[in-house]
């Protein structure tokens, strides 16, 4: 099916790897023109070549951390000088470190509100004037399944990314007569660095080997398979469609069935 998005102009924060890489993969195989960030620009600049490379359309990389302020103002200026302003957007950001509430010191709370919650705000509100303008636009942001029902030992994830949620519905109201539609794409579990990082923590917590971790992992899924990066940029390319512009305001689960909810 053709996405009707070829030329789009795309920009996907946090995205050299992982569920961020995946989205930006599949936009680029859609033929968009794609913007990337990271940290490490050295980084952002190999990933936008070999996607070039790939998908044979204009990749870009930089270098910025979403959780500053400073930095998305400086990625933004960027990404118009390059590209122009984007049409597309998909907001992403590490994840927080593991704890509980006992073991979560109160000064964390605030780093991973700037991380994973003020980031995509951030982003949203530089990228929405244009879109507004034109009369079109796609933000698609990647939470969580613990929106859903929260994780055990990831306290700061579940809180910053409840408060997303609650930001992203009420925007997608706001927006929706402008042409722009705002949803969000909420992981299982997918195999990533990050995925990597949880799994060593859990085996060292539980004194048991990574492996035997992994295999848990995949059983909580009713497809017995923990997901690809691919599965999930795939359902971000998607609702970047020209088709999908009835669709916004919605949380869709990339998870192989593991919530087990009605809703
Ligand atoms: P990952 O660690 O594999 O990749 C993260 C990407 O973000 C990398 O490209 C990294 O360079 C970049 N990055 C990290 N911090 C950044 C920052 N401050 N500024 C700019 N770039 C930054 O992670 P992932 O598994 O792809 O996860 C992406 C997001 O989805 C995370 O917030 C994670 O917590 C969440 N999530 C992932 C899963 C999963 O199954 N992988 C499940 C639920 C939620």
């Amino acid at each position: 099916m053709d996405l009707g998005i070829n030329g789009k102009i795309a920009l996907v924060t946090a995205a050299t790897r992982g569920l961020g890489r995946g989205c930006a993969d599949q936009l680029a195989a859609e033929k968009c023109r794609v913007a990337i960030c990271a940290r490490d620009v050295n980084a952002a600049h190999q990933a936008a070549e070999e996607m070039a490379t790939q998908y044979g359309t204009e990749v870009k990389g930089f270098g910025a951390d979403v959780s500053r302020e400073d930095d998305i103002d400086r990625l933004l200026d960027d990404v118009r000088q390059s590209l122009g302003d984007p049409e597309i957007l998909v907001t992403n950001a590490g994840g927080p470190p593991p704890g509980t509430y006992a073991s979560t010191p109160v000064v964390e709370y605030e780093k991973a509100l700037n991380l994973n919650l003020m980031s995509a705000v951030r982003v949203i509100h530089g990228v929405t004037p244009a879109m507004k303008a034109a009369g079109w636009g796609r933000i698609i942001a990647i939470t969580s399944i613990s929106v859903k029902q929260p994780i055990g030992n990831l306290l700061l994830s579940n809180m910053a990314r409840a408060g997303l949620t609650g930001f992203l519905k009420t925007i997608a109201t706001e927006l929706a007569p402008a042409g722009i539609t705002v949803n969000a794409l909420l992981p299982g579990t997918h195999k990533t660095s990050r995925i990597d990082e949880l799994v060593q923590d859990r085996a060292t917590r539980e004194n048991k080997p990574a492996n035997d971790v992994y295999r848990e992992m995949m059983a909580a899924s009713p497809t017995n398979t923990i997901g690809d990066p691919s599965d999930f940029g795939a359902a971000a390319a998607f609702l970047a469609s020209v088709q999908a512009r009835y669709i916004t305001g919605h949380n869709l689960l990339v998870d192989g069935g593991k919530y087990s909810g009605l809703l």
